[in-house]
Formats: C-alpha cells, structure tokens, sequence
C-alpha cells in the first residue's frame, strides 16, 4: 500500500559530507538514503539533520560546520527542485504526499553550533524548527547522554528563546536530568526524535515508560530508531520494531509514534533491521503492522500522520 511517510530522523548531510557520494545515485550496498531510494519508497516529508557535536568534527568548529551543512542542503535543494523543498509554513504540508515532492524541515542534533541563545533565531530562519539540546557529549547547554549534568543555565535560555521561537526540543540525547529540565521549563509539544522503548531494551538512549508517557501528553510523539543495538539483542527484524511500536502504543494510544529511522547516522544497513537495505523499505513496516492487526488509519499515522500532525503545529500559518 502506498502508505504516506515522514521520517523524523535522517543525517542526510553527515552521510553525503562524509561519503562525497551523489545523492541522485542509488545508495551503495550498506548505505540506505538517496534521492532514488526515497522517491521509491514514497517518502512524503523528513526532518534532515544539522549534527555537529562538540567534539565529532575536531578539526572545525560546530558553527562551522553546521554551515557547511545547512550550505549542502541548500544546493540539493536547488540541483532536485522538482523531488525536494523546504516546508516554510503549514500550508506546505498539502503538498506532501506519497510520490510527490519531499518536504524538508531542520533538526539540530547537538545545539553546539549555536554559539549564543540568541543566534538560534539565525537557524530558524533558514528552516530548523527542532533541537536536540545536547549530543551525547555534553556541551555549554546540557549534560548529554553520557553524562548526568542537565541543563545549564545557557541551556535555560536556549530553551527559553526555543520556546518563544516555536522550536521543538528534541528529547533523544538527553540524560533523565535534562529530559526533566526540559519538561520543567517548556511548557508545550516536545519530540523525541529517534528513540526506543527502554522497556524492551534497557540502553541509555532509550526512553523509560514515564519518559514516554510525558511526551505523549505534550502532543509529542516517539520516533523508532531502526539502529539494532537501541533494539534488541542479537538478531534484529522488523518484528522487533513492531514489539517497540506496540509497545508504546500499550502506553499513549495510536497519536504519539512514528518513524525516526536515522539511517546512515553512523551506521551501516548490516545494524538496520534484517531485510532493510534501504530507506524505500521503511513501507514494509506499514506492511507489517498491518499483518499484525492494526487499522489502516493507525498504520497511516504511525507511518507519517503523527508527524504530520506535529509538523502542522509547529511551521507557522
Ligand atoms: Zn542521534
């Protein structure tokens, strides 16, 4: 079935920066996005990722690099006009459909490139509209998610002009401490983008039942991120996405899980869930979900309606 899908994780322009491939080839074996690959598989929308990290690229600063990024999303932008465009406002999103052009908003994975809280409005404007506070290394603003610190007081003021700014923190990184300073000082919708239940498989960068529970009553959702080892152990499939899905469906219902696949973050397809070589495979899990029992409509929003739903509220009028 042609399901609609938005995936709420991608490092497109890590994966294209570090590989110096042409992203309107094929994906080579073990690589998973590219232009074709996506078109196939009907993607409808994607939250693209600037990751600089304190630390991952040590010889430039995050700022940096976040431009050189965001420059890189701007030229595929402009060379596939008629596959890719940027969503600016909500109306975009009627254009967003399975086989049509691919709508592309920013998520910021590590605030590190935003020097002050004052620059974020800067990023906005050239169309990021979530941010993951800290990496997994912590950073002027937060403990991440190898660390117990939570926010710092520049953290406070980031969240602060996140909140004014209608930009959406992105929970995935954070340690528990973090999680609840975010939850503390932001009053409205939160995400977390590419994360797991901690239930079914206990790994610091899953999310305890509560954690989960918490986001579903922002009007969040969870996206499930197809990396084997935030998973299970040992032999991964698609069943064992299904198991994550199910699971948070036990706790928030149908409206607060999605995809967030984050495929070539750093990973080859040999840790993607056996029997997905690419991203165009992500419609099999419609598929599956389906064969296991659930409703079209459920399919539809955890496949792309959550998101969409999300993305509604959070692109201006
Ligand atoms: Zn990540």
């Amino acid at each position: 079935m042609g399901w609609l899908i938005v995936d709420g994780h991608e490092d497109i322009a890590t994966e294209l920066l570090e590989t110096g491939r042409d992203f309107a080839l094929p994906a080579p074996p073990g690589h998973a996005l590219s232009l074709p690959d996506l078109r196939r598989g009907g993607l409808a929308a994607i939250l693209a990722t600037i990751f600089s990290p304190d630390g991952y690229w040590k010889d430039e600063t995050g700022t940096a690099n976040a431009e050189r990024q965001i420059a890189l999303y701007d030229a595929l932008l402009e060379r596939h006009r008629e596959h890719l465009f940027r969503l600016e406002s909500a109306g975009d999103l009627s254009l967003c459909k399975a086989g049509g052009p691919i709508g592309i908003v920013h998520l910021m994975e590590g605030a590190d490139p935003i020097r002050h809280p004052q620059e974020l409005a800067r990023w906005v404007e050239r169309g990021v509209r979530f941010v993951g506070i800290a990496w997994n290394t912590p950073n002027r603003y937060a403990g991440g998610t190898r660390d117990d610190t939570g926010l710092t007081d520049a953290g406070r003021r980031l969240l602060e002009e996140m909140t004014a700014r209608g930009v959406v923190p992105d929970l995935s990184h954070l340690n528990a401490q973090a999680f609840d300073d975010v939850l503390a000082h932001h009053p409205g919708l939160v995400v977390a983008s590419h994360s797991n239940a901690a239930a079914l498989r206990p790994h610091r960068r899953n999310l305890t039942d509560a954690q989960i529970r918490a986001i579903g009553a922002r009007g969040g959702l969870v996206g499930m991120v197809l990396y084997a080892p935030f998973l299970g152990e040992g032999e991964v499939t698609f069943d064992t996405v299904f198991r994550h899905v199910d699971h948070v469906m036990g706790l928030v219902g149908p409206d607060h899980v999605g995809l967030g696949s984050d495929l070539d973050g750093g990973f080859r397809t040999d840790k993607a869930p056996r029997g997905l070589t690419t991203v165009a495979d992500l419609a099999r899990l419609g598929d599956l979900f389906h064969q296991r029992g659930y409703a079209d409509d459920v399919v539809a929003r955890i496949l792309g309606g959550n998101w969409m739903r999300v993305l509604r509220r959070v692109l201006p009028a």
